[in-house]
């Protein structure tokens, strides 16, 4: 199953929409929630997953394909507008904390993303004032409350899989006697998530799928999430020993290697250029950046 959040309203869709939106072209059918319920379920996408289990257990019996809203890219939100809590996890594969010159955390290294810099899957990204990269990853969306939870139930806890991406001006999170990660990857639009939310059970394997980055076409990116230091359960089971996760929440579970600050020269994105974020089986996220207004 995969739901999007088209022009904020929760809407079932079909495969195809990774394509539409990798190609940034068509459009698919898709099911307007609240209407083909009859207003069991209300239009918002995020209180969805405040009832996921009934949501689940109502919207496998809809075939997406037979929906009569005509769903485009450019009309789809952040599939979780807005979490409780959006987690995110530093230096979780290997290549890319050799690149940053760091040392391997023995336990996940969690900061937050705060929520206002959700986006969608085609937002342009207005470019702050500094050096703005780019970081391709998986996105957890929780679907039922997790506390201490053991990694061999962890993806029961677990709505779908997105794709994101964890936008992060350097200058101001290098800055401080220690770095300051939350802030600089905050700004407005740094945090597209989508195309779709997709079900653990469409991917053959939610622990392992290719994971990739372009920038204006050239690959930056290219590594398999099974490449995690901490995979998913382990995320899960980490920070639900310390605090409940709630429905909607999000995980941001990390980025491999290729980042810019990581390459030699430095590489940051410019005004105009497109950043093409994509993972096997959920689609494709493509954000062109945009000067800032003022
Ligand atoms: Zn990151």
């Amino acid at each position: 199953m995969r739901i999007a959040n088209v022009d904020g309203r929760v809407t079932l869709v079909p495969e195809g929409i990774a394509t539409i939106a990798c190609e940034r072209g068509g459009s698919v059918p898709g099911v307007d929630v609240e209407r083909a319920s009859g207003g069991r379920f209300g239009p918002d996408p995020q209180a969805v997953f405040d009832g996921w289990d009934r949501f689940d257990a109502w919207a496998r019996t809809v075939d997406p394909a037979g929906g009569d809203v005509e769903v485009t890219a450019d009309a789809l939100g952040p599939v979780a507008p807005r979490p409780s809590q959006v987690f995110a996890v530093g230096l979780n594969y290997a290549a890319h904390v050799a690149e940053t010159m760091r040392e391997a955390p023995p336990s996940p290294s969690v900061f937050t993303k705060f929520p206002t810099c959700l986006a969608g899957p085609s937002a342009a990204v207005p470019l702050p004032p500094g050096s703005v990269d780019w970081e391709v990853e998986l996105v957890v969306v929780v679907g039922r409350s997790a506390r201490s939870v053991p990694r061999e139930a962890a993806w029961r806890h677990v709505a779908g899989v997105a794709v994101g991406q964890d936008f992060s001006e350097r200058d101001l999170q290098m800055s401080g006697t220690v770095p300051q990660f939350s802030l600089a990857k905050s700004y407005p639009g740094f945090g597209p998530v989508g195309p779709a939310l997709v079900t653990v059970d469409e991917l053959p394997d939610p622990d392992d799928l290719a994971i990739g980055c372009t920038v204006d076409g050239e690959t930056m990116q290219d590594a398999r999430t099974s490449m995690m230091i901490f995979d998913v359960p382990a995320i899960i089971e980490h920070l639900s020993a310390v605090l409940p996760l709630r429905p909607g929440d999000l995980i941001f579970t990390g980025t491999p290697a290729g980042v810019g600050m990581g390459r030699s020269p430095k590489r940051f994105l410019r005004a105009g250029e497109v950043v093409e974020s994509r993972i096997e089986g959920i689609g494709c996220l493509v954000n062109r950046m945009v000067a800032a207004a003022g």
